[in-house]
């Protein structure tokens, strides 16, 4: 009797840990339920002009608010929803997302350049890439941002397939976080590039640390020859937006220019106020 109820007890917690591990603590499953739950939403952050100071994009940055947790950063999960291939999922729900929140600011800027971040397992699916092109009827502006350490993990015939794919449907590409992965110059020359930005290490580099000031410089040069236009992330200070406009950089984001903000306060704030001054 008392091993029977012993057993019982035994089996009881067995089952629960296996549960426990399975589904409820397992970071697959919990990915797979908050994709169900809409627990995901984007910021936009604004790109500008470094000439005018014109807003010329956004970049979409997704953001996780659990229920027990509360707000996650992508760096939390990005990695898991990679390497389970739910990122696919995700980025499909963030696209929709995208198309309905930045209707009424499209309205106004319709060729507004939209930064989507992807990896690389989307430029060797068919249905990402149809998926892709499809919203480019809803966001016209729409650019897809591949991080360079992404583009060398693949095979460099399946990625130019599908990004010369991309072009012809005049998605724009731009290579994220450039200068700290090893894309080679003829690589680069290549592949159907229309963007880069230079990684935000080289800004905060700026006038402390020489060398990587000189990075920043080459891939200015480096961009100027392929025709490729420039990003700076990661500006923060009003010292370094004169600095990266004295050195020629097209477009910089980052805190100095606007923090990463919902799409009714990119509407609001930024929008209403750059229309207004003209
Ligand atoms: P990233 O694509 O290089 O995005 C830029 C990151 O720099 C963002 O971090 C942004 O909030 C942050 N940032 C912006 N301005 C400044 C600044 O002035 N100073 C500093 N120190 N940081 C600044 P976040 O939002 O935490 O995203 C981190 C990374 O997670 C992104 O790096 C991107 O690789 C990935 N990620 C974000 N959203 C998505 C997404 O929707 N899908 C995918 N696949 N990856 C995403
Ligand atoms: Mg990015
Ligand atoms: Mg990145
Ligand atoms: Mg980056």
């Amino acid at each position: 009797m008392w091993f029977l109820a012993g057993s019982g007890v035994f089996l009881f917690f067995l089952a629960l840990s296996i549960l426990l591990q399975r589904y409820i603590l397992n970071p697959a499953h919990q990915l797979k339920h908050a994709i169900q739950q809409r627990e995901f939403f984007n910021l936009y952050q604004p790109l500008r002009c470094s000439e005018t100071g014109q807003l010329v994009g956004v970049e979409v940055l997704v953001r996780w608010l659990h229920p027990s947790e509360g707000l996650k950063s992508p760096v939390t999960f990005i990695p898991e929803a990679e390497s389970t291939g739910l990122v696919k999922q995700m980025t499909a729900l963030q696209l929709e997302q995208c198309a309905e929140e930045l209707a009424p600011v499209l309205a106004e800027l319709p060729e507004l350049w939209v930064h989507v971040n992807i990896s690389a397992q989307h430029l060797i699916d068919r249905r990402s890439i149809e998926r892709f092109i499809a919203y480019k009827q809803k966001i016209p502006g729409l650019v897809l941002e591949i991080t360079e350490g992404h583009m060398l993990a693949l095979s460099s015939d399946l990625i130019r397939q599908s990004l010369q794919q991309l072009k012809a449907a005049g998605v724009r590409i731009a290579i994220d976080d450039f200068g700290t992965g090893y894309c080679g110059l003829s690589y680069l020359r290549e592949l159907p590039v229309d963007i880069l930005k230079a990684d935000k290490s080289f800004i905060a580099a700026m006038g402390t640390d020489a060398v990587n000031a000189d990075v920043l410089k080459t891939i200015l040069t480096l961009a100027r020859q392929l025709n490729l236009t420039t990003v700076a992330e990661g500006v923060e200070t009003a010292e370094q937006d004169q600095q990266l406009r004295t050195m020629g950089v097209d477009l910089q984001q980052g805190w100095h220019h606007g923090y990463p903000m919902t799409a009714e306060a990119l509407l609001n704030t930024h929008l209403r106020a750059d229309t207004s001054s003209g």
